[in-house]
């Protein structure tokens, strides 16, 4: 089990998250990525994420809305090919999320 970060982070990568997490799972690479991604293989569930993220975007794996199940895998796939998640990204949102 792992959190997962999902859609609100898309465009909108406040970093809250990032300060909070006491293992440093919580990945960007630059301007490359739309979000943010949470390594499955290193957190360790302490939940400390989820309630700083101001637009809440992350969720313990087994509550992820049905409408946000791919970010489960997407989180995963950034690990072995960030590229590949990128591209489900762009997929999903071709255009810039419009965020309030
Ligand atoms: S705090 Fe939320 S919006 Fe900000 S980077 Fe983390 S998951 Fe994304
Ligand atoms: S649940 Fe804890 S370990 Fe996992 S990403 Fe959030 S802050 Fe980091």
């Amino acid at each position: 089990m792992a959190y997962v970060i999902t859609e609100p982070c898309v465009d909108v990568k406040d970093k809250s998250c990032v300060n909070v997490c006491p293992v440093d799972c919580i990945y960007e690479d630059g301007d490359d990525d739309r979000m943010l991604y949470i390594n499955p293989d290193e957190c360790i569930d302490c939940g400390a994420c989820e309630p700083e993220c101001p637009v809440a975007a992350i969720f313990a794996e087994e509550e992820v809305p049905d409408k946000w199940k791919s970010f489960t895998s997407i989180n995963t796939i950034y690990f072995n090919d960030k590229n590949k998640a990128r591209d489900e990204i762009n997929k999903m949102y071709p255009e810039k999320r419009e965020v309030e």
